[in-house]
């Protein structure tokens, strides 16, 4: 499932390839993925406009167009965005296909759970949507983490929720829970002073240093730092740190993997 950082790999491409060229033609071969909104005026609006500049947002991505408004995409549990040479080239599960000289920006998704819109102000747009702010972005400071660990959740749901902070799913929430060496459940009140400022920084370098390494990527795994949990994340995996098996609890609803040495449930 793309988070924060597979987003932010995909903005990159975006920007490498796509930028401030002129849209020849807009190719929505399933209109499911743009919701409300209807198919002509979506082809209409980007057709001979230009992407100008890109803006990511947690799991978003925001596009300024030349003229008219932010192209919008979020990318739920399996979407993705390439640029393919020849523009004809064949993609699986190709949505929707922005066609330039040469080369396509295709935003691919197997599963229909992501979303290709349109909006006028991406900030009213993030606000709108009820995102908090980005985890990367310095508004996203330690007494914003802090007020949320203060509510009645566990700490996962809180690193989960994108309304307190935009951009961390379940992978790099373990991952973030394990180097800080927090249990996923441990209630956000129980999270002392010392440990928060160490959630806090951890939130910062687990997601920046998988952008560094290639989030998503081909050899991925192998370029991040040793000791992350992240390789060992599937049945049998085992603790980078020698602990043995990893354990796994249902946490914010969905499946998480932490070490009971390291992570110990709170008392
Ligand atoms: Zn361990």
């Amino acid at each position: 499932m793309p988070e924060l950082p597979d987003v932010e790999l995909y903005r990159r491409t975006l920007d490498r390839h796509a930028l401030h060229r002129r849209i020849l033609r807009v190719v929505v071969s399933d209109a499911r993925i743009l919701s409300d909104l209807a198919e002509k005026d979506f082809a209409a609006r980007l057709k001979s406009n230009q992407l100008e500049r890109s803006r990511r947002h947690g799991k978003h991505l925001l596009v300024r167009l030349a003229r008219d408004g932010w192209l919008v995409m979020h990318f739920g549990m399996t979407g993705t965005l390439c640029y393919v040479e020849p523009a004809d080239a064949d993609v699986p599960y190709d949505r929707v296909r922005l066609v330039f000289e040469g080369g396509s920006l295709v935003y691919v998704n197997r599963r229909m759970l992501g979303r290709v819109g349109l909006t006028d102000d991406a900030d009213a747009f993030i606000a709108t949507e009820g995102l908090g702010p980005d985890a990367l972005d310095p508004a996203f400071d330690l007494a914003t983490l802090s007020a949320a660990l203060d509510g009645r959740r566990e700490v996962k749901a809180v690193l989960m929720d994108q309304s307190v902070v935009a951009g961390i799913g379940n992978l790099y929430a373990d991952e973030i829970l394990f180097q800080a060496r927090l249990h996923p459940r441990a209630p956000g009140r129980s999270v002392g002073k010392a440990k928060r400022r160490s959630l806090h920084e951890k939130i910062k370098t687990v997601l920046q240093t998988a952008i560094d390494c290639g989030a998503g990527a081909e050899q991925f795994v192998e370029r991040l730092p040793k000791g992350w949990l992240l390789p060992q994340r599937h049945e049998g995996g085992t603790c980078p740190r020698g602990h043995g098996q990893l354990a796994t609890i249902k946490a914010a609803g969905r499946t998480s993997y932490y070490c009971p040495r390291c992570q110990p449930e709170p008392a």
